[in-house]
């Protein structure tokens, strides 16, 4: 385990990096209600990012070919954007990383196409996942340890007859996208490694509506449901504090 604690300085360029990221979450859900495809709208964050200065952490990274990661329905996390367009009803996930000045913000959202009312089943899994990663990053308190995290999003997700994808992981991040600590989505109070002053966490449960049971498509990085049920994600990156994960973005 080799975990980086963060300087004031570091800390104040990963919250600029997280600024950056905002402005493209912010972007894309303005758009998304317009129609365009995955594609149109990974080109339009892309263009934010490098309009800022920045760059996209995940173009590139491990050869992944575009700015955003977007999932559909039974899509669990890396998603490539192609030219299908979202339709009213899908359960949206986009996952986005920007590089500002060495360091790197992380953060992912989902949205019910055509707003809540189109789907409410989606609507309420998507709300509770959201929940669930609240409670992840009230427990991200210093002195508290990783398995605080992982049973706060795990109790919430289970009482909702949810399954926590434990494939995946949240992880530190800073001059690298993941580093150490893996942020496990399940865990026992108390155990794990110590959460520590200057310790950047990206918290995101990745949830499935049924089995959790995944696989991954011959594009070799699209990763799916084996049931064919949703999967959603939701994703913060912020420091630990005395009070709770101060949330970047
Ligand atoms: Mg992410
Ligand atoms: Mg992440």
């Amino acid at each position: 385990m080799n975990i980086v604690l963060k300087t004031d300085r570091e800390l104040a360029l990963m919250r600029e990096a997280a600024v950056i990221l905002k402005s493209v979450q912010a972007r894309l859900k303005q758009e998304i209600p317009k129609g365009l495809s995955l594609l149109e709208l990974d080109h339009i964050a892309e263009s934010v990012i490098r309009d800022a200065g920045a760059e996209p952490s995940f173009k590139g990274y491990q050869g992944f070919p575009a700015t955003l990661c977007t999932m559909i329905n039974s899509e669990v996390v890396h998603g490539i954007p192609d030219d299908r367009i979202p339709q009213s009803g899908d359960l949206l996930c986009i996952d986005c990383g920007v590089l500002w000045k060495g360091f790197h913000a992380d953060a992912a959202f989902s949205v019910i196409v055509g707003g809540d009312k189109t789907n409410p089943e989606r609507a309420t899994f998507s709300r509770v996942v959201r929940e669930a990663l609240q409670k992840g990053c009230q427990a991200a308190k210093i002195g508290n340890h990783i398995g605080d995290i992982g049973a706060a999003i795990e109790k919430h997700i289970v009482s909702h007859g949810y399954s926590i994808c434990k494939e995946y992981t949240g992880h530190g991040l800073g001059r690298a996208l993941h580093e150490d600590p893996h942020v496990y989505n399940y865990g026992i109070p108390g155990k794990g490694q110590r959460l520590l002053r200057g310790m950047v966490l990206a918290i995101e449960p990745i949830v499935t509506m049924g089995n959790p049971q995944v696989k991954t498509l011959t594009d070799n990085w699209t990763v799916v449901t084996v049931d064919g049920q949703d999967a959603c994600q939701w994703e913060h990156c912020g420091v630990v504090t005395e009070s709770s994960l101060e949330i970047f973005v």
